[in-house]
Protein backbone atom coordinates (compact mmCIF):
# COMPACT_ATOMS: atom_id res chain seq x y z
CA UNK A 1 0.00 0.00 0.00
CA UNK A 2 1.46 3.51 -0.91
CA UNK A 3 2.40 5.45 2.18
CA UNK A 4 1.80 9.41 2.05
CA UNK A 5 3.29 11.15 4.68
CA UNK A 6 1.52 15.03 5.40
CA UNK A 7 3.87 17.33 6.97
CA UNK A 8 1.59 20.70 8.14
CA UNK A 9 1.17 22.83 10.63
CA UNK A 10 -2.76 24.01 10.17
CA UNK A 11 -4.75 21.52 11.60
CA UNK A 12 -8.03 22.11 9.00
CA UNK A 13 -5.51 21.73 5.62
CA UNK A 14 -3.83 18.34 7.59
CA UNK A 15 -7.30 17.01 8.72
CA UNK A 16 -8.60 18.02 4.87
CA UNK A 17 -5.85 16.19 2.75
CA UNK A 18 -5.80 13.43 4.62
CA UNK A 19 -9.36 12.94 4.41
CA UNK A 20 -9.34 12.89 0.49
CA UNK A 21 -6.26 10.49 0.54
CA UNK A 22 -7.40 7.47 2.99
CA UNK A 23 -10.67 8.04 0.75
CA UNK A 24 -8.19 7.37 -2.37
CA UNK A 25 -7.30 4.50 -0.37
CA UNK A 26 -3.78 5.51 0.42
CA UNK A 27 -2.13 5.11 3.58
CA UNK A 28 -1.30 8.17 6.20
CA UNK A 29 1.21 9.03 8.29
CA UNK A 30 1.06 13.21 10.09
CA UNK A 31 3.17 15.30 11.27
CA UNK A 32 2.16 18.81 13.01
CA UNK A 33 6.07 20.42 12.45
CA UNK A 34 9.03 19.74 10.34
CA UNK A 35 10.85 18.35 13.29
CA UNK A 36 8.49 15.22 13.82
CA UNK A 37 7.71 15.22 9.84
CA UNK A 38 11.50 14.89 9.27
CA UNK A 39 11.75 12.34 11.98
CA UNK A 40 8.28 10.39 10.82
CA UNK A 41 10.15 10.24 7.47
CA UNK A 42 13.49 9.10 8.41
CA UNK A 43 12.02 6.35 10.57
CA UNK A 44 8.85 5.19 8.39
CA UNK A 45 10.53 6.23 4.53
CA UNK A 46 6.89 6.94 2.89
CA UNK A 47 6.41 6.74 -0.69
CA UNK A 48 5.67 10.70 -0.87
CA UNK A 49 5.96 13.22 1.10
CA UNK A 50 3.36 16.12 0.88
CA UNK A 51 4.87 19.13 3.25
CA UNK A 52 3.82 22.73 4.20
CA UNK A 53 6.62 25.40 3.76
CA UNK A 54 6.01 27.79 7.09
CA UNK A 55 5.84 25.77 10.06
CA UNK A 56 7.21 25.82 13.13
CA UNK A 57 10.33 23.72 14.20
CA UNK A 58 11.96 23.71 10.55
CA UNK A 59 9.94 25.35 7.95
CA UNK A 60 9.32 23.12 4.98
CA UNK A 61 12.63 24.10 3.04
CA UNK A 62 15.02 22.50 6.29
CA UNK A 63 12.71 19.63 6.10
CA UNK A 64 13.20 18.92 2.32
CA UNK A 65 17.11 19.96 2.69
CA UNK A 66 17.25 17.60 6.07
CA UNK A 67 16.35 14.98 3.94
CA UNK A 68 17.93 15.26 1.00
CA UNK A 69 21.22 14.74 2.66
CA UNK A 70 20.29 11.29 3.84
CA UNK A 71 20.77 8.16 1.14
CA UNK A 72 17.35 6.94 2.60
CA UNK A 73 15.09 9.60 2.09
CA UNK A 74 16.29 11.96 -0.61
CA UNK A 75 14.82 10.12 -3.51
CA UNK A 76 11.52 10.38 -1.53
CA UNK A 77 9.06 12.72 -4.10
CA UNK A 78 8.45 15.49 -2.34
CA UNK A 79 5.41 18.05 -2.70
CA UNK A 80 5.58 21.28 -0.94
CA UNK A 81 1.92 23.16 -0.02
CA UNK A 82 2.31 26.92 -0.19
CA UNK A 83 0.11 29.89 0.45
CA UNK A 84 -0.68 32.28 -2.05
CA UNK A 85 1.60 34.90 -0.41
CA UNK A 86 4.84 33.07 -0.58
CA UNK A 87 4.42 31.65 -4.61
CA UNK A 88 7.37 33.66 -5.06
CA UNK A 89 9.64 31.50 -3.25
CA UNK A 90 8.93 28.57 -4.81
CA UNK A 91 11.49 28.71 -7.16
CA UNK A 92 13.88 28.12 -3.86
CA UNK A 93 11.62 24.94 -3.42
CA UNK A 94 12.18 23.57 -6.71
CA UNK A 95 15.93 24.66 -7.20
CA UNK A 96 16.44 22.47 -3.64
CA UNK A 97 14.84 19.26 -5.59
CA UNK A 98 10.81 19.37 -4.60
CA UNK A 99 8.97 17.65 -7.32
CA UNK A 100 6.30 20.00 -7.40
CA UNK A 101 4.54 21.95 -5.44
CA UNK A 102 0.68 23.07 -4.94
CA UNK A 103 -0.39 26.75 -4.07
CA UNK A 104 -3.46 26.59 -1.02
CA UNK A 105 -6.40 26.61 -1.72
CA UNK A 106 -6.46 23.37 -3.86
CA UNK A 107 -9.09 21.14 -5.20
CA UNK A 108 -9.16 17.18 -4.71
CA UNK A 109 -8.38 17.00 -8.33
CA UNK A 110 -5.03 18.95 -8.23
CA UNK A 111 -3.93 17.36 -5.07
CA UNK A 112 -4.38 13.73 -6.34
CA UNK A 113 -3.05 14.69 -9.89
CA UNK A 114 0.31 15.55 -8.17
CA UNK A 115 0.45 13.25 -6.35
CA UNK A 116 -0.32 10.47 -9.08
CA UNK A 117 1.92 12.01 -11.54
CA UNK A 118 4.68 11.96 -8.85
CA UNK A 119 4.44 8.31 -8.14
CA UNK A 120 4.03 7.00 -11.39
CA UNK A 121 7.27 8.97 -12.41
CA UNK A 122 8.93 7.39 -9.36
CA UNK A 123 8.09 3.87 -9.72
CA UNK A 124 9.22 3.66 -13.31
CA UNK A 125 12.59 5.28 -12.00
CA UNK A 126 12.71 2.76 -9.29
CA UNK A 127 11.91 0.11 -12.11
CA UNK A 128 14.32 1.16 -14.56
CA UNK A 129 17.36 1.18 -12.06
CA UNK A 130 15.86 -1.96 -10.61
CA UNK A 131 16.53 -4.01 -14.55
CA UNK A 132 19.96 -2.62 -14.46
CA UNK A 133 23.37 -4.15 -13.39
CA UNK A 134 24.14 -2.65 -9.77
CA UNK A 135 27.48 -1.04 -10.33
CA UNK A 136 25.52 1.30 -13.69
CA UNK A 137 22.79 2.31 -11.41
CA UNK A 138 25.40 3.36 -8.67
CA UNK A 139 27.27 5.75 -11.39
CA UNK A 140 24.01 6.69 -12.42
CA UNK A 141 22.69 7.77 -9.49
CA UNK A 142 25.84 9.42 -8.44
CA UNK A 143 25.90 11.75 -11.85
CA UNK A 144 22.19 12.22 -10.90
CA UNK A 145 22.46 13.56 -7.54
CA UNK A 146 26.09 14.70 -8.19
CA UNK A 147 25.57 16.77 -11.79
CA UNK A 148 22.62 19.44 -12.01
CA UNK A 149 20.43 18.87 -14.99
CA UNK A 150 20.19 22.40 -16.35
CA UNK A 151 23.81 23.23 -16.36
CA UNK A 152 25.08 19.90 -16.66
CA UNK A 153 27.53 21.19 -13.96
CA UNK A 154 28.76 19.40 -10.95
CA UNK A 155 26.42 19.90 -8.13
CA UNK A 156 27.63 21.19 -4.37
CA UNK A 157 27.39 17.35 -3.22
CA UNK A 158 30.36 16.57 -5.21
CA UNK A 159 32.19 19.57 -3.78
CA UNK A 160 33.97 18.42 -1.51
CA UNK A 161 35.34 15.44 -3.65
CA UNK A 162 36.61 18.03 -6.62
CA UNK A 163 37.78 20.56 -3.83
CA UNK A 164 40.16 17.08 -2.39
CA UNK A 165 41.06 16.13 -5.77
CA UNK A 166 43.14 19.46 -6.66
CA UNK A 167 44.42 19.88 -2.85
CA UNK A 168 46.19 16.55 -3.01
CA UNK A 169 47.52 17.14 -6.54
CA UNK A 170 48.56 20.46 -5.60
CA UNK A 171 50.68 18.84 -2.65
CA UNK A 172 51.82 16.14 -4.85
CA UNK A 173 53.06 18.77 -7.06
CA UNK A 174 55.01 20.26 -3.84
CA UNK A 175 56.19 17.24 -3.14
CA UNK A 176 57.94 16.89 -6.79
CA UNK A 177 59.80 20.09 -6.60
CA UNK A 178 63.42 20.03 -7.82
CA UNK A 179 65.60 19.55 -4.80
CA UNK A 180 67.14 22.88 -4.22
CA UNK A 181 64.30 24.97 -6.34
CA UNK A 182 63.22 28.04 -3.98
CA UNK A 183 60.08 26.65 -1.69
CA UNK A 184 56.68 27.48 -3.29
CA UNK A 185 53.60 28.01 -1.19
CA UNK A 186 50.76 26.17 -2.98
CA UNK A 187 47.33 28.03 -2.44
CA UNK A 188 43.77 27.07 -4.02
CA UNK A 189 41.53 29.63 -4.58
CA UNK A 190 37.64 29.06 -3.57
CA UNK A 191 35.80 31.72 -5.97
CA UNK A 192 32.19 32.47 -5.02
CA UNK A 193 30.06 33.86 -8.16
CA UNK A 194 26.88 35.53 -7.51
CA UNK A 195 24.53 36.60 -10.40
CA UNK A 196 24.06 40.85 -9.71
CA UNK A 197 19.99 41.12 -9.06
CA UNK A 198 19.22 37.61 -11.44
CA UNK A 199 15.96 37.51 -9.37
CA UNK A 200 14.63 40.60 -11.02
CA UNK A 201 16.22 39.02 -14.83
CA UNK A 202 13.35 36.07 -13.68
CA UNK A 203 10.75 38.28 -13.33
CA UNK A 204 11.31 40.44 -16.07
CA UNK A 205 12.34 37.69 -18.68
CA UNK A 206 9.86 35.07 -17.42
CA UNK A 207 10.96 31.71 -16.24
CA UNK A 208 11.57 30.05 -19.71
CA UNK A 209 14.15 32.46 -21.36
CA UNK A 210 15.93 33.25 -17.79
CA UNK A 211 15.93 29.33 -17.52
CA UNK A 212 18.05 29.40 -21.53
CA UNK A 213 20.15 32.48 -20.37
CA UNK A 214 21.02 30.88 -17.12
CA UNK A 215 22.53 27.60 -19.08
CA UNK A 216 24.42 30.72 -21.20
CA UNK A 217 25.99 31.90 -18.32
CA UNK A 218 26.92 28.54 -17.05
CA UNK A 219 28.93 27.39 -20.60
CA UNK A 220 30.38 31.14 -20.65
CA UNK A 221 32.11 30.34 -17.17
CA UNK A 222 32.67 26.92 -18.71
CA UNK A 223 34.37 28.99 -21.35
CA UNK A 224 36.47 30.97 -19.10
CA UNK A 225 37.62 28.16 -16.95
CA UNK A 226 38.78 25.58 -19.53
CA UNK A 227 41.26 23.27 -17.94
CA UNK A 228 42.05 25.77 -15.23
CA UNK A 229 39.53 23.95 -12.25
CA UNK A 230 36.60 23.47 -11.47
CA UNK A 231 33.18 24.72 -11.66
CA UNK A 232 30.40 23.88 -9.13
CA UNK A 233 26.49 24.85 -9.18
CA UNK A 234 25.29 25.79 -5.60
CA UNK A 235 21.46 26.47 -4.94
CA UNK A 236 20.13 29.67 -6.20
CA UNK A 237 21.96 31.78 -8.89
CA UNK A 238 25.61 31.10 -7.46
CA UNK A 239 28.66 28.96 -8.74
CA UNK A 240 31.50 27.92 -6.78
CA UNK A 241 34.99 27.48 -8.90
CA UNK A 242 38.06 25.93 -7.52
CA UNK A 243 41.12 27.19 -9.12
CA UNK A 244 43.66 24.64 -9.81
CA UNK A 245 46.68 25.64 -7.10
CA UNK A 246 48.44 28.66 -8.08
CA UNK A 247 52.00 30.15 -6.75
CA UNK A 248 50.93 33.83 -6.44
CA UNK A 249 48.22 35.87 -4.86
CA UNK A 250 48.26 38.14 -8.23
CA UNK A 251 47.45 35.35 -10.32
CA UNK A 252 44.06 35.00 -7.98
CA UNK A 253 43.28 38.30 -8.64
CA UNK A 254 43.90 38.16 -12.61
CA UNK A 255 41.85 34.90 -12.73
CA UNK A 256 38.89 37.33 -11.03
CA UNK A 257 39.61 40.05 -13.05
CA UNK A 258 39.64 37.41 -16.72
CA UNK A 259 35.68 36.36 -15.10
CA UNK A 260 34.29 39.73 -14.57
CA UNK A 261 36.10 40.75 -17.84
CA UNK A 262 34.26 37.81 -19.63
CA UNK A 263 30.76 39.44 -18.34
CA UNK A 264 31.10 42.60 -20.09
CA UNK A 265 29.52 41.09 -23.65
CA UNK A 266 26.38 40.75 -23.23
CA UNK A 267 23.96 37.57 -23.97
CA UNK A 268 21.75 37.54 -26.80
CA UNK A 269 18.50 36.06 -26.31
CA UNK A 270 15.07 36.31 -28.50
CA UNK A 271 16.95 39.52 -30.11
CA UNK A 272 17.38 41.11 -27.34
CA UNK A 273 20.97 42.19 -25.47
CA UNK A 274 21.15 41.83 -21.53
CA UNK A 275 24.19 41.91 -19.44
CA UNK A 276 24.64 40.21 -16.80
CA UNK A 277 26.63 41.23 -13.67
CA UNK A 278 28.35 39.27 -11.20
CA UNK A 279 29.91 39.95 -7.89
CA UNK A 280 32.99 37.55 -6.82
CA UNK A 281 34.37 36.26 -3.36
CA UNK A 282 37.39 34.56 -2.79
CA UNK A 283 39.02 32.76 -0.14
CA UNK A 284 42.06 30.87 -0.23
CA UNK A 285 43.15 27.66 1.20
CA UNK A 286 45.55 26.74 3.35
CA UNK A 287 45.37 30.81 4.14
CA UNK A 288 41.71 31.13 5.17
CA UNK A 289 40.63 27.55 5.93
CA UNK A 290 41.37 24.26 5.66
CA UNK A 291 37.97 23.27 5.18
CA UNK A 292 35.99 23.62 2.23
CA UNK A 293 32.85 24.41 3.48
CA UNK A 294 34.80 27.16 5.93
CA UNK A 295 36.40 28.14 2.58
CA UNK A 296 32.93 28.33 0.50
CA UNK A 297 31.35 30.51 3.58
CA UNK A 298 34.36 32.38 3.55
CA UNK A 299 34.21 33.53 0.00
CA UNK A 300 30.50 33.90 -0.16
CA UNK A 301 30.95 36.20 3.01
CA UNK A 302 33.47 38.37 0.07
CA UNK A 303 31.27 38.07 -2.67
CA UNK A 304 28.25 39.71 -0.61
CA UNK A 305 30.73 42.36 0.31
CA UNK A 306 31.76 42.86 -3.43
CA UNK A 307 27.55 43.45 -3.87
CA UNK A 308 26.89 45.45 -1.10
CA UNK A 309 29.58 47.74 -2.78
CA UNK A 310 27.20 47.24 -5.90
CA UNK A 311 28.23 44.53 -7.52
CA UNK A 312 30.43 43.70 -10.62
CA UNK A 313 33.18 43.07 -9.09
CA UNK A 314 35.82 40.96 -6.82
CA UNK A 315 36.53 41.03 -3.29
CA UNK A 316 38.98 38.76 -1.04
CA UNK A 317 37.87 37.68 2.16
CA UNK A 318 39.60 38.76 4.70
CA UNK A 319 39.09 37.86 8.43
CA UNK A 320 38.35 41.25 9.30
CA UNK A 321 34.41 40.22 7.71
CA UNK A 322 34.56 38.17 11.05
CA UNK A 323 34.02 41.53 13.27
CA UNK A 324 35.56 40.42 16.37
CA UNK A 325 32.95 39.97 19.26
CA UNK A 326 35.00 42.24 21.02
CA UNK A 327 35.12 44.98 18.68
CA UNK A 328 30.91 44.65 18.33
CA UNK A 329 30.59 44.62 21.96
CA UNK A 330 32.26 47.85 22.74
CA UNK A 331 30.40 49.19 19.71
CA UNK A 332 27.72 47.92 21.60
CA UNK A 333 28.44 49.78 24.98
CA UNK A 334 29.13 52.92 22.67
CA UNK A 335 25.58 52.51 20.95
CA UNK A 336 23.98 52.71 24.21
CA UNK A 337 25.43 55.94 25.30
CA UNK A 338 25.67 57.74 22.07
CA UNK A 339 22.45 59.39 22.13
CA UNK A 340 22.83 60.87 25.76
CA UNK A 341 26.82 61.76 24.10
CA UNK A 342 24.97 63.50 21.14
CA UNK A 343 27.25 61.77 18.41
CA UNK A 344 24.12 61.29 17.11
CA UNK A 345 22.73 63.22 14.26
CA UNK A 346 20.63 63.70 11.40
CA UNK A 347 20.96 64.51 8.08
CA UNK A 348 18.46 65.31 5.13
CA UNK A 349 18.64 64.70 1.78
CA UNK A 350 16.61 66.54 -0.39
CA UNK A 351 13.76 64.92 -2.76
CA UNK A 352 12.86 66.42 -6.22
CA UNK A 353 9.64 66.39 -8.03
CA UNK A 354 10.13 65.46 -11.91
CA UNK A 355 7.51 67.33 -12.73
CA UNK A 356 8.07 71.33 -11.48
CA UNK A 357 12.14 70.61 -10.53
CA UNK A 358 10.78 71.27 -7.08
CA UNK A 359 12.32 70.33 -3.69
CA UNK A 360 9.11 68.33 -2.56
CA UNK A 361 10.58 66.50 0.70
CA UNK A 362 13.38 65.51 2.12
CA UNK A 363 14.99 61.87 4.28
CA UNK A 364 16.11 61.98 7.41
CA UNK A 365 19.23 59.62 7.12
CA UNK A 366 21.24 59.25 11.15
CA UNK A 367 24.42 59.61 11.61
CA UNK A 368 26.98 58.71 13.82
CA UNK A 369 30.06 60.37 14.60
CA UNK A 370 32.01 58.48 17.34
CA UNK A 371 34.57 60.00 19.05
CA UNK A 372 37.30 57.41 18.29
CA UNK A 373 35.88 55.79 14.68
CA UNK A 374 34.87 58.60 13.55
CA UNK A 375 31.80 57.95 11.34
CA UNK A 376 29.83 54.75 11.58
CA UNK A 377 27.49 54.20 9.02
CA UNK A 378 24.03 53.85 9.52
CA UNK A 379 23.80 50.36 7.87
CA UNK A 380 26.19 48.86 10.59
CA UNK A 381 24.88 50.50 13.25
CA UNK A 382 21.14 50.46 12.85
CA UNK A 383 21.31 46.11 12.69
CA UNK A 384 23.60 46.81 15.98
CA UNK A 385 20.89 49.19 17.42
CA UNK A 386 17.94 46.63 16.56
CA UNK A 387 20.17 43.40 18.08
CA UNK A 388 20.36 45.10 21.50
CA UNK A 389 17.27 46.62 21.36
CA UNK A 390 18.00 50.14 21.12
CA UNK A 391 16.55 50.68 18.25
CA UNK A 392 13.07 52.13 19.70
CA UNK A 393 15.41 54.75 21.11
CA UNK A 394 17.02 55.21 18.11
CA UNK A 395 13.93 55.67 16.32
CA UNK A 396 12.31 57.83 18.20
CA UNK A 397 15.09 60.07 18.54
CA UNK A 398 15.29 60.40 14.79
CA UNK A 399 10.99 60.86 14.64
CA UNK A 400 11.25 63.59 16.94
CA UNK A 401 14.27 65.29 15.68
CA UNK A 402 12.96 65.20 11.86
CA UNK A 403 9.64 66.56 13.26
CA UNK A 404 11.10 69.46 15.23
CA UNK A 405 13.03 70.06 12.21
CA UNK A 406 10.15 69.99 9.74
CA UNK A 407 8.04 72.37 12.34
CA UNK A 408 11.09 75.10 12.17
CA UNK A 409 11.55 74.73 8.02
CA UNK A 410 7.78 75.40 7.60
CA UNK A 411 7.33 77.93 10.47
CA UNK A 412 10.25 80.03 8.30
CA UNK A 413 7.78 79.61 5.06
CA UNK A 414 8.35 76.25 3.79
CA UNK A 415 5.17 74.74 2.21
CA UNK A 416 4.18 71.77 0.27
CA UNK A 417 6.80 69.67 1.87
CA UNK A 418 6.82 66.46 3.52
CA UNK A 419 9.76 64.37 5.77
CA UNK A 420 10.67 61.09 5.42
CA UNK A 421 11.69 58.83 7.63
CA UNK A 422 12.80 55.00 7.95
CA UNK A 423 11.72 52.80 10.37
CA UNK A 424 13.24 49.58 11.09
CA UNK A 425 11.54 46.19 11.27
CA UNK A 426 11.92 45.60 15.29
CA UNK A 427 10.42 49.81 15.28
CA UNK A 428 7.37 48.36 12.62
CA UNK A 429 6.40 45.55 15.16
CA UNK A 430 6.93 47.58 18.46
CA UNK A 431 3.58 47.18 20.06
CA UNK A 432 2.93 50.76 20.70
CA UNK A 433 3.72 52.66 17.59
CA UNK A 434 0.40 54.22 17.20
CA UNK A 435 0.40 55.91 19.73
CA UNK A 436 3.74 57.00 19.89
CA UNK A 437 3.36 58.23 16.82
CA UNK A 438 0.55 60.41 17.32
CA UNK A 439 2.15 61.76 20.19
CA UNK A 440 4.90 63.07 18.17
CA UNK A 441 2.74 64.47 15.20
CA UNK A 442 1.01 65.93 18.41
CA UNK A 443 4.01 67.52 20.34
CA UNK A 444 5.37 68.70 17.24
CA UNK A 445 2.33 69.81 15.89
CA UNK A 446 2.53 68.50 12.86
CA UNK A 447 0.07 67.53 10.21
CA UNK A 448 0.08 64.13 9.51
CA UNK A 449 0.34 64.02 5.93
CA UNK A 450 3.63 66.10 6.18
CA UNK A 451 5.79 62.84 7.60
CA UNK A 452 6.14 59.93 5.78
CA UNK A 453 7.48 56.34 6.64
CA UNK A 454 10.01 54.81 4.71
CA UNK A 455 9.54 50.51 4.94
CA UNK A 456 11.50 47.96 3.05
CA UNK A 457 9.90 45.24 1.80
CA UNK A 458 11.79 42.62 3.81
CA UNK A 459 10.12 44.06 6.86
CA UNK A 460 6.85 43.79 5.72
CA UNK A 461 6.98 40.50 4.10
CA UNK A 462 8.05 38.41 7.07
CA UNK A 463 4.20 38.57 8.58
CA UNK A 464 2.47 39.59 6.07
CA UNK A 465 -1.01 39.95 7.22
CA UNK A 466 0.08 41.56 10.51
CA UNK A 467 2.25 43.76 8.38
CA UNK A 468 -1.34 45.06 6.48
CA UNK A 469 -3.68 45.65 9.70
CA UNK A 470 -0.85 47.44 11.20
CA UNK A 471 -0.14 49.72 8.15
CA UNK A 472 -3.54 49.81 7.80
CA UNK A 473 -3.89 51.33 11.40
CA UNK A 474 -0.79 53.92 10.86
CA UNK A 475 -2.85 55.09 7.42
CA UNK A 476 -5.67 55.93 9.58
CA UNK A 477 -3.44 58.71 11.49
CA UNK A 478 -2.74 60.23 7.86
CA UNK A 479 0.94 59.74 7.64
CA UNK A 480 1.63 58.62 3.70
CA UNK A 481 3.60 55.30 3.16
CA UNK A 482 6.60 54.42 1.32
CA UNK A 483 8.01 51.29 0.59
CA UNK A 484 11.67 51.69 0.37
CA UNK A 485 14.49 49.98 -1.42
CA UNK A 486 12.12 48.14 -3.97
CA UNK A 487 13.38 45.56 -5.86
CA UNK A 488 16.16 44.27 -3.41
CA UNK A 489 13.73 41.85 -2.27
CA UNK A 490 11.48 38.61 -3.98
CA UNK A 491 8.00 40.33 -3.96
CA UNK A 492 5.92 41.13 -6.83
CA UNK A 493 4.39 44.22 -7.01
CA UNK A 494 0.81 42.67 -7.16
CA UNK A 495 1.94 40.93 -4.03
CA UNK A 496 2.34 44.21 -2.63
CA UNK A 497 -0.82 45.64 -4.06
CA UNK A 498 -2.84 44.29 -0.68
CA UNK A 499 -0.75 46.99 1.35
CA UNK A 500 -1.53 50.52 1.19
CA UNK A 501 1.24 52.16 -0.22
CA UNK A 502 1.42 55.98 -1.46
CA UNK A 503 5.05 55.76 -2.58
CA UNK A 504 7.41 53.04 -4.25
CA UNK A 505 11.24 54.02 -3.97
CA UNK A 506 12.88 52.01 -6.47
CA UNK A 507 16.59 51.10 -4.91
CA UNK A 508 19.57 53.04 -5.93
CA UNK A 509 21.58 49.22 -7.03
CA UNK A 510 18.77 49.69 -9.84
CA UNK A 511 19.38 53.17 -10.71
CA UNK A 512 22.95 52.89 -11.12
CA UNK A 513 23.62 52.91 -15.26
CA UNK A 514 20.32 52.77 -15.96
CA UNK A 515 20.79 54.02 -19.21
CA UNK A 516 23.64 51.32 -20.32
CA UNK A 517 22.57 48.48 -18.29
CA UNK A 518 19.82 46.86 -20.26
CA UNK A 519 18.61 44.71 -17.99
CA UNK A 520 17.78 47.02 -15.10
CA UNK A 521 16.55 49.69 -17.68
CA UNK A 522 14.10 46.49 -18.21
CA UNK A 523 13.36 46.19 -14.84
CA UNK A 524 13.04 49.95 -14.11
CA UNK A 525 10.54 50.62 -16.98
CA UNK A 526 8.16 47.44 -15.61
CA UNK A 527 8.54 48.98 -12.04
CA UNK A 528 7.22 52.53 -12.95
CA UNK A 529 4.34 51.05 -15.34
CA UNK A 530 3.30 48.99 -12.74
CA UNK A 531 3.32 51.35 -9.57
CA UNK A 532 1.36 54.45 -11.52
CA UNK A 533 -1.06 50.99 -12.50
CA UNK A 534 -1.57 50.47 -8.87
CA UNK A 535 -2.21 54.44 -8.25
CA UNK A 536 1.44 54.27 -6.54
CA UNK A 537 3.44 57.74 -7.26
CA UNK A 538 7.97 56.52 -8.11
CA UNK A 539 10.63 57.66 -6.50
CA UNK A 540 14.40 56.79 -7.46
CA UNK A 541 16.98 56.94 -5.18
CA UNK A 542 20.41 57.20 -5.49
CA UNK A 543 20.67 59.33 -9.22
CA UNK A 544 24.62 60.25 -9.74
CA UNK A 545 24.05 61.26 -13.05
CA UNK A 546 22.58 63.20 -15.51
CA UNK A 547 22.15 60.43 -17.69
CA UNK A 548 20.29 58.51 -15.13
CA UNK A 549 18.18 61.55 -14.19
CA UNK A 550 17.34 61.76 -18.12
CA UNK A 551 16.18 58.42 -18.17
CA UNK A 552 14.65 58.46 -14.75
CA UNK A 553 11.96 61.30 -16.42
CA UNK A 554 11.70 60.04 -19.80
CA UNK A 555 10.16 56.78 -18.40
CA UNK A 556 7.86 58.65 -16.16
CA UNK A 557 9.67 58.31 -12.76
CA UNK A 558 7.85 60.97 -10.71
CA UNK A 559 11.09 62.08 -8.81
CA UNK A 560 14.45 61.29 -7.37
CA UNK A 561 16.78 62.15 -4.21
CA UNK A 562 20.58 61.19 -5.06
CA UNK A 563 23.83 63.03 -4.75
CA UNK A 564 23.64 64.01 -8.04
CA UNK A 565 21.64 67.07 -6.79
CA UNK A 566 22.61 66.92 -3.00
CA UNK A 567 24.43 64.30 -0.53
CA UNK A 568 22.59 64.06 2.74
CA UNK A 569 23.29 67.10 4.70
CA UNK A 570 23.37 68.69 8.06
CA UNK A 571 20.17 70.63 8.88
CA UNK A 572 21.92 74.23 9.00
CA UNK A 573 23.27 73.40 5.31
CA UNK A 574 19.91 72.37 4.45
CA UNK A 575 18.47 75.50 5.45
CA UNK A 576 20.73 77.63 4.39
CA UNK A 577 21.14 76.29 0.70
CA UNK A 578 18.74 77.47 -2.21
CA UNK A 579 16.02 74.97 -2.15
CA UNK A 580 14.70 76.13 1.07
CA UNK A 581 13.30 79.25 -1.12
CA UNK A 582 9.61 77.72 -1.77
CA UNK A 583 9.61 78.55 -5.49
CA UNK A 584 13.54 77.05 -5.95
CA UNK A 585 13.46 75.56 -8.97
CA UNK A 586 16.23 73.05 -9.96
CA UNK A 587 17.87 73.25 -13.57
CA UNK A 588 18.59 69.80 -13.44
CA UNK A 589 15.64 69.27 -15.25
P1 LIG B 1 18.16 53.95 2.59
O1 LIG B 1 16.87 54.12 3.30
O2 LIG B 1 18.12 53.21 1.29
O3 LIG B 1 18.78 55.38 2.40
C1 LIG B 1 19.35 55.85 1.24
C2 LIG B 1 20.84 55.71 1.31
O4 LIG B 1 21.38 56.06 0.04
C3 LIG B 1 21.51 56.65 2.30
O5 LIG B 1 22.62 55.97 2.85
C4 LIG B 1 21.96 57.80 1.40
O6 LIG B 1 23.02 58.54 1.93
C5 LIG B 1 22.38 57.03 0.19
N1 LIG B 1 22.37 57.82 -1.03
C6 LIG B 1 21.60 58.86 -1.35
N2 LIG B 1 21.86 59.32 -2.59
C7 LIG B 1 22.83 58.53 -3.08
C8 LIG B 1 23.53 58.49 -4.32
O7 LIG B 1 23.32 59.28 -5.24
N3 LIG B 1 24.46 57.52 -4.48
C9 LIG B 1 24.74 56.63 -3.49
N4 LIG B 1 25.68 55.71 -3.71
N5 LIG B 1 24.10 56.63 -2.31
C10 LIG B 1 23.15 57.57 -2.11
P2 LIG B 1 22.97 56.06 4.39
O8 LIG B 1 22.67 57.42 4.90
O9 LIG B 1 24.34 55.50 4.55
O10 LIG B 1 21.92 55.09 5.02
C11 LIG B 1 21.98 53.72 4.82
C12 LIG B 1 20.77 53.02 5.33
O11 LIG B 1 20.67 53.08 6.75
C13 LIG B 1 19.47 53.64 4.82
O12 LIG B 1 19.24 53.17 3.52
C14 LIG B 1 18.49 53.13 5.85
O13 LIG B 1 18.11 51.82 5.53
C15 LIG B 1 19.32 53.10 7.11
N6 LIG B 1 18.97 54.28 7.92
C16 LIG B 1 19.47 55.52 7.87
N7 LIG B 1 18.86 56.33 8.76
C17 LIG B 1 17.93 55.57 9.39
C18 LIG B 1 16.96 55.81 10.44
O14 LIG B 1 16.80 56.93 10.95
N8 LIG B 1 16.19 54.77 10.85
C19 LIG B 1 16.32 53.54 10.30
N9 LIG B 1 15.52 52.56 10.75
N10 LIG B 1 17.21 53.27 9.30
C20 LIG B 1 18.00 54.27 8.86
CA1 LIG C 1 15.04 55.10 2.93
CA1 LIG D 1 17.88 52.07 -0.62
Amino acid sequence: MTTILIIEDDDIVRKLVRKILIQEGYKVMEAGDGNSGTKLAQEKQPDLIVCDIMMPQLNGYQVLELLQCNQETEAIPFIFLTAKAEKQFMRQGMQLGADDYLTKPFTKNELLGAISARLTKYSSLKQRYAGEAAPQVDSQLNQLTNHDALTNLPTQLALRDLFHQIVQSSLKASKNRVPGSPQQLYMVPVFCIGLDRFQRVIATLGYESATTLFQAIAQRLKEIMGSKGVIVRLSGDDFCLILNAVESKQSILNFAQTVIDGFKEPFSLEEQKIFVGMSIGVAIYPRDDLDISDLLQNANKAMLQSRQKGGNQYQLFTAAFNVGKSNLVSLETDLRYAIRRKEIKVHYQPKMDFQNGKITGAEALLRWYHPERGAVSPDTFIALAEEIGVIEEVGEFVLNKACQQLKIWQQNGLKDFQMSVNLSARQFNQLNLHQRLSRILIDNNIEPQDLQLELTESTLVQNAEVAIRRLKALKTLGVSIAIDDFGTGYSSLSYLQQFPFDVLKIDRSFVKNIHTNKANSAIITAIITMAHRLGLKVIAEGVESQEELDFLKKHGCDGMQGYLFSYPVSASEFSSSPFMGTNFQSDLI
